[in-house]
């Protein structure tokens, strides 16, 4: 299958320029090829996106809404067949791609909400007949930049409440996941969604990503991917004095102290570390333990680990699917090698799966260390695959320590019954996200996404909080007196 740019509502072929393999992590068999597309197709679309945004942000923002609800409705028809390439493509289990997909229908339904709702604020004005309000305005072109492991779920993120806002987009999926964005884009042609509105670039990040930061008709650049790649974009976006949102890495960690229901806690933390193969930016990588609890977790998470199946994630039944590339494979397994010369226990797992039926796909077993350090490597960097570390901790005061003493703050969790514990830990961890007897990961579309410290850098992702990302305040002033009125002082 060749994928082609979508710009201006049509699939362009660019005969000249080169090509992109797109394979399956599970397998190894090639699935499609996308072009490298350079600064002159990012151009093309811009310019398209530029002239469709004039009239697309005429259109009243609840008609506007009615597109997304439409594409709503087309994913749901749409729902096995984009979970199927979904987990082709990425890897993920099936019964968690379908989960990604219908986030990204329940975004389309709750941004369609936001389209009803878009108001500004009203507030009384310093003097007599004159109104004051201040309102929220589109900004323009947009670029929405994605990383490979929520490949619809971050894209609806980003583009349905930048198109309900008035603005339209161009869109650099990962290399990893095209796919998943032909598919979405085939959801907009298909809806009708005016041309010019969504424009899709395929190619490398470095290239395309580059283009589209510089361009000076792109007025917003929406970056989720990894810190390293989220610095480069934010000093090229600084540069060119661009509004830059930025969601990155995480080191995300479970806090389970001695009253906890360590049931509940072994559930929740074998769901957050190995769910998706350990590659959501929410996974758990630490666990930190109270002492009087560490052996008996330590013996449940390891009886738990016997019984994760791993996979093909379209086999039903399959707990752990692929890592996303041979490159994820050979970095995880370096990082174990960092764990064990570190000191670190290894309790389970830490070995590249390569015979068969795993040798023609990237495998890695859940791993488990315990008796890490908080200042070791391996619980300092995001790992970014089916790799946890045990920390043990003594009291709430050193795991609230410990859990902020990294570099990231996306997601944090607390296992405890003590409503004092509890209410403590919510407001002293330093994470955008807080879990209470619950796993690190499980975002609702109608809550703010992202994180603190190096996650980010203050915007969030869906929730109404998005919006902030896609539109400017602009205040305005009607004076009905009739006669030049100044307020007492005049500041401006
Ligand atoms: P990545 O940084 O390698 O790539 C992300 C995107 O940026 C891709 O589309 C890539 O092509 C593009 N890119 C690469 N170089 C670029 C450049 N110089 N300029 C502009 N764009 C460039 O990340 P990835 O490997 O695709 O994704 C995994 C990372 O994403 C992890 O670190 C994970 O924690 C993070 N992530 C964060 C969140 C969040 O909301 N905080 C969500 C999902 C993933």
């Amino acid at each position: 299958m060749e994928i082609k740019n979508y710009i201006g509502g049509k699939w362009i072929t660019h005969s000249h320029l080169q090509s992109i393999a797109v394979t399956n992590p599970a397998n190894g068999e090639q699935l499609a090829t996308i072009p490298r597309s350079t600064s002159n197709e990012v151009g093309e679309a811009v310019a398209v996106a530029k002239q469709a945004q004039k009239s697309w942000a005429l259109i009243p923002a609840p008609k506007r809404a009615d597109y997304l609800y439409a594409i709503g409705q087309k994913m749901k028809e749409k729902k096995e067949h984009l979970a199927t390439v979904l987990t082709k493509e990425m890897g993920k289990v099936i019964e968690e791609a379908r989960g990604e997909v219908q986030e990204g229908i329940d975004m389309a339904y709750y941004m369609a909400g936001e389209g009803r709702r878009l108001f500004g604020e009203t507030t009384p004005s310093e003097l007599a007949n004159k109104f004051a309000m201040s309102v929220r305005a589109p900004i323009g072109v947009v670029a929405l930049i994605t990383p490979w492991n929520f490949p619809v779920a971050i894209a609806t993120w980003k583009s349905f409440p930048a198109v309900v806002a008035g603005n339209t987009f161009i869109w650099k999926p990962s290399n990893e996941t095209p796919m998943m964005a032909y598919e979405m884009g085939k959801i907009f042609e298909e809806v009708g969604l005016p041309d010019g509105v969504a424009n899709i670039i395929f190619g490398t990040g470095p290239t395309v990503g580059t283009a589209l930061i510089e361009h000076p008709d792109v007025k917003v650049i929406s970056f989720t991917g990894s810190t390293t790649t989220g610095s480069k974009v934010a000093e090229l976006g600084g540069k060119h004095l661009k509004k830059v949102s930025l969601e990155m890495g995480g080191k995300n960690a479970v806090i389970v102290m001695n009253d906890a229901d360590l049931q509940l806690a072994t559930e929740g933390i074998l769901w957050s570390a190995f769910g998706t193969a350990g590659q959501r930016c929410t996974a758990c990588s630490r666990v930190i333990v109270h002492k009087d609890v560490k052996e008996q977790l330590e013996k449940r998470l390891l009886d738990e680990m016997q019984k994760l199946t791993i996979g093909d994630g379209l086999d039903e039944g399959v707990k752990i699917g692929p890592v996303i590339n041979k490159a994820a494979l050979e970095k995880i397994n370096h990082y174990v090698q960092i764990g064990k010369q570190e000191g670190a226990t290894l309790l389970a797992g830490g070995r590249i799966l390569n015979e068969p039926p795993y040798d023609k796909g990237f495998y890695y077993e859940p791993t488990l260390f315990t008796n890490v350090k908080p200042d070791m490597i391996i619980a300092q960097e995001e790992i970014f695959g089916p790799v946890v570390s045990l920390i043990e901790v003594a009291s709430l005061e050193e795991a609230i320590e410990v859990n902020n003493g990294v570099k990231f703050g996306l997601s944090s969790s607390i296992f405890s019954q003590d409503v004092n514990t509890i209410f403590r830990a919510q407001r002293d961890l330093d994470t955008g996200i807080v879990y209470v007897n619950a796993g690190t990961t499980g975002a609702e579309i109608h809550l703010p996404f992202g994180g603190t410290k190096g996650t980010g850098n203050g915007h969030r992702d869906s929730g109404v909080a998005a919006l902030d990302v896609y539109t400017e305040w602009k205040s305005i002033y009607v004076d009905y007196s009739g006669k030049l009125q100044r307020a007492q002082i005049d500041t401006e």
